[in-house]
């Protein structure tokens, strides 16, 4: 049985080899063409609205200037002609402006988060259909929690991502445009002496951005490691391993130190810079007394400028700073915004492994022949998992593979719903390549029995109802009848609405086996694969088994890793594997007369305890 703590050791052939990480160099990703065509794409369902935003994006621009050219004309018009009239209404248009700016900039927040949350609803979306069609390696390569924080925090992070970054910078564009023209046409040389200051916000950023890259890249690695001991440690199997081995303080420590680490980085992070943003608060509050000077010579040498324009440019260049300091931080957040896609971006482009070729055959009703032909696997490039496989099963028959643990048993039972591709060699369903055949159609065909039944963590008849959402109540209880659980599922206080818990942690190993052989027979199909349980169960449990096990191998053609004697009696054919190789087959009698490996496994499993 192929578990679950096989995974780090494949290879990860099929995707691109090694493991996936968060980031995987320091390196700063490129802002490139292609990457901000492909951003565009999640963007431009939305045009619509896209354009909605900009509009009042403009429009709030426009209006933040009014007060300052209120101020101008009330200084220079209003107060010099001593007109209360035109006081009153320039102050009334300067509060009017304010508060429609403050009414639109409502509106923009709203249609800003409503668009970004429709890009993450849909990128989610898309991801989780995309991951669905994963092939097995790429869950066993894997990191633990890392599609999680993939699905939570790269595209939860798209929202701030399309706030601070992309509607930011289109703000501070449009602010610093409309701002930077009005200055020049009020008075081009003081808007010279204007632009001059601001240089002094952009020169230092270059540093201070990729100080900060890295620390943040730091800080995302942290904190992928911390992600993934919560999702390890706080899990069942986890938390039973830790109290079984008595780990709870070391896992602290190890937790401790990780989130220390963690909370270094991030404080480091967001200091990072500050000298940098003090230098700037500096010659922001020179910045005014610049203008004064220069404004006031203006005015006293040539009489070229009015008091209240060069009031105006005081509040213009301080309207500058905010985009200016914002532009000084353009790389940064554009790189964020970047790394973020192109993590997110790295999971869209895994190739789907095992697919659909196309023309690829649409099977009505098969009647099971199955063939394997020389048929080699291997999960690395290493050594073949399994080596020259020559099987051929007939329609309804029954076929047991006995073997040690780690003989490729499982593996083998993988290549026929595809699970797997085999490296060389055929498969075939009466007659055709498996790889010929829609993969829907395929898995459609073949009930799965394992060793640890998997349900989900939800009622029991929601799991019966997965295998197929049409079924009637009353064939859910045959079915149930049939795989003898109904009695023990409606001795429960739910019934069949009975919560499972992780993983069905609530139900015994044996009843979880005939729940899975339940919502197999729902499915009906016309090969089964069954592992059997290889844990000693009482005769009780046993008996109810084996009863539930004949309904479900009757009339199919039967694919059984077997450990019970009367499961291996009852076979068409037993393959004893070693080492990937079969190297034995035939029927009990035949085996034993061989006196041979199966005679030994035979005499050594049951002559003890009734279990290969
Ligand atoms: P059996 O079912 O006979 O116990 P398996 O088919 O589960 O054997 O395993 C056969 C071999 O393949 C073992 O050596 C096992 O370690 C290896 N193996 C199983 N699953 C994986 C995997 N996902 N990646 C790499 N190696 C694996």
């Amino acid at each position: 049985m192929a578990g679950e703590f096989r995974g780090g050791s494949g290879s990860g052939g099929g995707l691109g080899g090694g493991r996936f990480h968060y980031i995987e160099t320091e390196e700063r990703p490129q802002i490139s063409k292609s990457m901000l065509a492909r951003i565009a794409r999640y963007f431009l369902p939305y045009w619509k609205l896209i354009i909605l935003l900009a509009g009042a994006i403009i429009i709030t621009a426009v209006l933040g200037l009014l007060p300052a050219i209120i101020t101008r004309n009330i200084i220079d018009i209003a107060l010099p002609q001593k007109n209360l009239n035109l006081l009153i209404i320039l102050i009334l248009s300067s509060f009017g402006a304010v508060l429609l700016s403050g009414l639109i900039s409502v509106g923009q927040n709203y249609l800003n988060s409503w668009i970004a949350k429709y890009i993450m609803y849909d990128i989610r979306n898309s991801m989780f259909n995309h991951l669905q069609y994963m092939s097995i390696r790429f869950f066993s390569n894997v990191k633990t929690g890392e599609i999680t924080s993939l699905m939570n925090n790269d595209i939860g992070g798209i929202e701030s991502t399309f706030s601070n970054t992309f509607v930011n910078i289109t703000q501070n564009i449009f602010i610093f445009v409309i701002t930077a023209v009005t200055m020049f046409y009020t008075n081009w040389k003081l808007a010279i002496v204007g632009m001059l200051i601001l240089p002094l916000f952009i020169l230092p950023t270059r540093k201070v951005g990729k100080v900060r890259w890295k620390i943040a890249t730091q800080t995302q690695e942290k904190l992928a490691e911390l992600n993934s001991i919560i999702y390890e440690s706080l899990s069942i199997s986890g938390t039973m391993l830790v109290k079984l081995f008595t780990r709870e303080k070391t896992q602290s420590e190890k937790f401790e130190k990780i989130n220390k680490d963690a909370t270094r980085l991030q404080i480091k992070e967001s200091l990072a810079g500050r000298w940098f943003f003090m230098a700037i608060s500096s010659v922001v509050a020179i910045g005014p007394m610049i203008i004064y000077l220069v404004g006031g010579l203006i005015l006293i040498k040539y009489n070229d400028i009015t008091i209240g324009s060069i009031v105006m440019f005081v509040a213009l260049l301080s309207r500058l700073y905010g985009p200016v300091t914002s532009f000084a931080n353009i790389t940064v957040d554009l790189t964020r915004s970047m790394a973020l896609f192109e993590r997110i971006f790295k999971y869209m482009d895994i190739k789907q492994e095992i697919a659909d070729k196309p023309g690829s055959l649409k099977l009505s009703r098969i009647k099971g022949n199955i063939k394997f032909q020389d048929v080699n696997f291997s999960y690395n490039e290493k050594a073949l998992t399994i080596k020259d496989i020559n099987i051929d099963i007939k329609a309804g028959q029954m076929v047991a593979f006995v073997g040690p643990s780690g003989s490729g048993k499982t593996t083998l039972t993988y290549m026929l719903p595809r699970f797997y591709d085999v490296d060389s060699g055929t498969i075939t369903i009466d007659g055709i390549n498996i790889r010929e055949i829609k993969i829907e159609a395929l898995r459609g065909q073949i009930g799965m029995v394992t060793q640890d039944s998997y349900l989900f963590n939800t009622s029991i008849k929601e799991n019966l109802l997965f295998s197929n959402p049409d079924i009637t109540e009353e064939e859910m209880f045959q079915a149930c009848k049939t795989a003898n659980i109904h009695d023990l599922i409606i001795s429960l206080a739910d019934g069949y609405d009975t919560m499972v818990g992780d993983r069905g942690i609530k139900l015994s190993g044996g009843e979880k086996q005939r729940i899975a052989i339940a919502r197999v027979l729902l499915k009906n199909p016309r090969i089964v694969i069954l592992d059997e349980a290889t844990s000693a169960l009482d005769s009780v449990s046993e008996s109810l088994i084996q009863s539930a096990i004949e309904p479900l191998l009757e009339g199919r053609t039967s694919l059984v890793i077997a450990h019970r004697l009367s499961t291996i009696l009852a076979a068409d054919c037993i393959y004893v594997l070693e080492k990937g190789q079969i190297v034995e087959q035939g029927t009990n009698e035949h085996l034993l007369e061989l006196n041979g490996v199966y005679k030994n496994l035979y005499d050594k499993q049951f002559n003890s305890q009734g279990d290969v």
